[in-house]
């Protein structure tokens, strides 16, 4: 529906990962909070002190996110997937080690 709505007014519509951790994140610093139980409506950021209301917060990296994902020309994360090192990938066998 908001994608139609964009494209009928001529606006950019951009899609984010629907577990991003917008309410529990610093709009201001990137500062991520463990836990934050939903009665919560407003927040002191403890890294940066910025004082957050809790869904003008959200709006905010929500809409840092869609234009990151915008910018981004191939439509990828800018990060790198973590990708899991393969057991025996590097080492030396001990035979092979440095001789004392
Ligand atoms: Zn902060």
């Amino acid at each position: 529906m908001v994608e139609y709505k964009a494209a009928l007014y001529g606006r950019e519509f951009a899609k984010i990962d629907r577990f991003a951790p917008t309410t529990k994140t610093c709009s201001h610093c990137g500062f991520r909070v463990e836990h934050m139980p939903l009665r919560v409506r407003e927040w002191d950021c403890s890294s940066c002190g910025m004082r957050h209301d809790r869904d003008v917060n959200a709006a905010r990296n929500i809409l840092a996110l869609g234009r990151r994902e915008r910018l981004n020309a191939c439509g990828e994360g800018v990060r790198p997937e973590r990708v899991p090192a393969v057991f025996n990938e590097t080492g030396t066998h001990r035979s092979e080690g440095i001789q004392k």
